[in-house]
This record gives structure tokens, sequence and C-alpha cells, in this order.
């Protein structure tokens, strides 16, 4: 009965409550660290937790801070020895970006805070593609763009629009027609594709048909294997060069 190991997204909000902290008062009754238990438990990644009671409590958190020091150079004390390959990962990708680490943490920790989306964000299965990749901007905020781009109300809408306008809906990045190709059963499918960057979204985004964008399935999936940096317009050059 053991519970799932750490989460990048999770690891992450640690790292940044550990730089922040002073590294002599990290205890499992810290005020910062009850409540950094508390957000772990609101975050909309692990929905198996075989054992409830002990998920991301305050002394599992507290050794989790305290296994930082294991690699931080800026730490003199005698270090813990017992950390993930994971931990030492994230703590090398920000040591020397601890504004962007609180950045990023302070994004999930404010889509976590809205318990009606985390809920949602929840049945958001990270990865549903057949292979891992890896977002930068975390899990969290990842599963908002896609839980954002499936709200059928502006899809629809969307889709109207650009229909009445051109009369078809081909691909903005290949100009594939799903009509043309398939016939009556490709009639009016399309993909949206939400444009906002990953480093800019937020809790607060709000949809606007401009933020849409139509896509093929094709186009889709590679547009998401490098969600944090690549627009339709760098995969529509891609296509053409
Ligand atoms: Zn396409
Ligand atoms: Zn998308």
């Amino acid at each position: 009965m053991k519970n799932p190991t750490w989460h990048r997204d999770e690891i992450i909000l640690a790292l940044d409550l550990y730089f922040r902290m002073d590294s002599s008062k990290m205890t499992s009754s810290h005020p910062d660290i009850i409540e950094l238990s508390e957000l772990l438990n609101r975050l909309p990644i692990h929905d198996v937790r075989p054992d409830e009671v002990k998920f991301r409590n305050p002394n599992g958190v507290n050794l989790k801070l305290n296994n930082f020091k294991a690699f931080d150079p800026s730490y003199t004390g005698a270090g813990m020895q017992n950390y993930g390959r994971l931990d030492k990962k994230v703590f090398e990708e920000f040591e020397s970006d601890t504004k962007r680490l609180h950045k990023i943490a302070n994004r999930i920790r404010e889509v976590s805070s809205d318990l009606d989306l985390a809920n949602k964000l929840y049945l958001i299965r990270e990865i549903e593609d057949e292979e891992k990749f890896e977002v930068k901007e975390g899990a969290v905020i990842y599963k908002l763009h896609k839980y954002r781009e499936r709200n059928t109300k502006i899809i629809k809408k969307k889709k109207e629009t650009e229909f009445q306008r051109m009369g078809k809906l081909p691909c903005e990045a290949c100009m594939f027609d799903f009509y043309q190709k398939y016939g009556s059963l490709g009639y009016k499918y399309i993909e949206c594709h939400h444009r906002t960057p990953l480093s800019e979204f937020s809790s607060t985004t709000r949809t606007s048909l401009d933020d849409l964008a139509l896509v093929c399935s094709n186009c889709h999936r590679m547009l998401h294997r490098k969600v944090d940096e690549l627009s339709v317009e760098g995969l529509r050059s891609i296509l053409s060069a």
C-alpha cells in the first residue's frame, strides 16, 4: 500500500518552499510545511492514493524538503542521502533560476486552490498519448490547457464562425481538410488548439475565439509534443521548410 512517487509538479512546489525557507526551521510542525501538505492533497495529479492518511502528510513533506539538502551546495550541514533521481534533476533545473521556479509554483498553486477547477482537472489524463513528454510549465497547467480547449461551447462557436467565413475547415498548419479527404464522414470535423503559451496560462485565462486555432489531429499532436514552445505558425514553417 505505497503511495505514488512524487510527481515533477509536486517536487517543484516543495523545492520552491525549500528555497524560501530557513533550513534550520524545517520541521513537520512548521505552518509553511503544513500548508504545502494541504496543497499537495488538493493537487489534481494523483487520484490513486493507497494510503490516504499518510499521503503527503507534514512528515513526508518535511522529509522531502530535507532531502534537497543532500545536493544543495549552499547547505553545510550533514545532508540526508536518501533522495530520488527526479528530486536531483528538478533541483539542478532550477537552482540557478529560482525566479522561474517561483513563477511556475505560483501558477500551479493558483490553479489548485480553485477546488471546482481542480476537481475537473483530475478527470483530464495528463498523458493520454502513447509516449511521455515533459511539460516544463508543469502537468497541472498542461491539464488546464487541455481542459480549456475542450470547452465544447466555444469550440462549436469557433467552428461555426470559421465555417461561415470560409465554407470549409482546413487545418491552420498543414491545410488538411477532413471533408475533402473523408467525405461526409469528415464534414465539419477539426480540432481546436489553445494558442496561449503555457507560461501565460492561468486559472483566470478566459478563452476567446482568437485564442483558438483550428488544427488537424496530426498537427495537434505535434503541437503538444512541444507545447511549451511550438506555436501554430512555428509548426507551419516546419512544414513548409
Ligand atoms: Zn494539420
Ligand atoms: Zn492543444
